[in-house]
């Protein structure tokens, strides 16, 4: 058996967002999920938008697949950039949902040629090179989100991407899959490479379940009209707003692009069911009575040309704000844009509008896994080795304390790395061989590079 493995994550370790890691066994590589980041505080302005992982560092070097956990904008957003780096990607690999997304998504963007798209099922695995590749359902805020199993010729490694290990939904496609989880950890597990997001908060985090009867309580008690903004993606919570609708009788009125583009797929896809009643055309929201619609819309988080913060600006063709309105935001603001959301709040209030947030009613669960099942994870698939990711290196040193007090792993086997380092494993060592700089990389909307002054 010739040859080493070597991981390098290049983004998102010590920071949320930019996910992205570089496997390599020899001249053999595989990328692991390309997202952006969004800036945050003092990152922000000069027309920055998105921050990218610094795909420079792959060096051209082709890249067998690149193997993508979920659709999140923060681990496929960053593919254009990547195939605009020169390296040659022989296929993109993921499960349905993910793989119609990045078609939606990056397939219209001009003058991009996008690799081939091989759309797997969970527990199905393809080969790659030296590696195997099986994707395995965790419960997250999106459908088809997956851990991935890498067989390697040292050992498995597995990426759990972003998930809770939720098993209680309704819908068995948004349950994590345990039972192959623990299958997967009684054949050997060299290395973990988990999400470690909510590591530093005990307990367990709530099922997207629990959001059903609360969204529907606000939309039964809304006096007039419901404008309800969530992300795009979060195709169960909008279902859910879809339910209250039907339950209250009240016609449907979809805006934003993304929001309608996800609907779409979502529908083809059978990942969630349209409303009963005909839906109400954009144009036709003026004429509607307000305790029959509901608007769904982007703009929970203050995006600038939301239609939500096009609406608090009075500046949206359709959607006029006024007294009739119930303002409901379904997600809690990402950490740096509470300023932002509480002053489109402000604006909408001043509108006459009233609002419900997540701290009105339990319209919200986080989709990351906190410590207990950071702990149960670590027990299913019991890894030699365990590689804290996905999160600031507070939540990183969560993560490590967790799998050394309670997953009873040796201080050693924990590995907290920096974008960068380039970690070997071997079947009985993990460890960080070299640095490498990698950069953030500021860029617009688009994903268009902006060169610094
Ligand atoms: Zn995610």
């Amino acid at each position: 058996m010739a040859g080493t493995l070597q991981i390098m994550p290049i983004g998102g370790l010590g920071e949320v967002g930019r996910n992205m890691t570089l496997v390599s066994w020899g001249a053999e590589h595989v990328v692991v999920d390309c997202g952006v980041g969004f800036p945050r505080g003092s990152d922000r302005g000069g027309g920055i938008e998105q921050l990218l992982p610094d795909a420079e560092v792959v060096d051209r070097r082709p890249i067998a697949a690149v193997l993508l956990t979920h659709g999140h904008d923060d681990h496929i957003a960053a593919l254009p950039h990547l195939i605009r780096s020169g390296a040659p990607i022989g296929r993109i690999v993921t499960l349905p949902f993910t793989a119609a997304l990045v078609r939606a998504k990056i397939g219209e963007i001009e003058d991009l040629p996008l690799p081939p798209i091989v759309t797997v099922q969970p527990g199905q695995v393809v080969t790659t090179g030296a590696f195997g590749v099986e994707f395995v359902r965790v419960a997250h805020s999106i459908p088809d989100a997956a851990a991935l199993i890498l067989s390697t010729p040292v050992g498995r490694v597995v990426f759990s991407g972003d998930y809770k290990l939720d098993t209680t939904q309704d819908n068995p496609r948004r349950r994590a899959d345990r039972k192959r989880l623990g299958a997967v950890g009684r054949d050997g597990v060299l290395a973990l490479l988990g999400d470690s997001t909510n590591a530093p908060k005990s307990g367990r985090t709530g099922s997207e379940e629990s959001t059903v009867q609360p969204i529907a309580d606000v939309v039964a008690d809304a006096p007039g009209r419901v404008i309800l903004s969530s992300f795009a993606s979060n195709v169960d919570r909008v279902d859910h707003a879809f339910r209250a609708a039907d339950a209250t009788r009240r016609q449907v009125t979809v805006l934003g692009r993304s929001m309608r583009r996800n609907v779409e797929i979502a529908d083809r896809l059978d990942e969630m069911r349209l409303p009963a009643r005909p839906t109400i055309p954009p144009r036709g929201l003026s004429g509607a009575r307000p305790r029959g619609s509901l608007v769904v819309c982007t703009g929970s988080q203050a995006e600038q040309f939301s239609v939500l913060a096009r609406a608090g600006r009075g500046e949206h063709p359709h959607l006029h704000v006024s007294g009739h309105d119930t303002v409901v935001f379904a997600t809690r603001p990402v950490p740096g844009n509470e300023p932002a959301v509480e002053e489109l709040q402000a604006s909408l209030r001043a509108r006459g509008a009233r609002i419900v947030t997540h701290l009105d009613a339990p319209i919200h669960v986080s989709g990351h896994a906190r410590a207990d099942e950071v702990e149960e994870l670590i027990d299913l698939l019991r890894p030699r080795f365990v590689i804290p990711v996905h999160g600031e290196s507070d939540m990183q040193e969560a993560h490590a304390r967790i799998a050394v007090a309670r997953g009873g792993l040796g201080r050693s086997d924990v590995v907290l790395a920096r974008n960068g380092d380039v970690i070997e494993l071997t079947r009985d060592a993990a460890t960080i061989v070299e640095h490498r700089t990698v950069r953030v990389i500021a860029a617009d909307g688009d994903g268009r590079v902006i060169d610094e002054p």
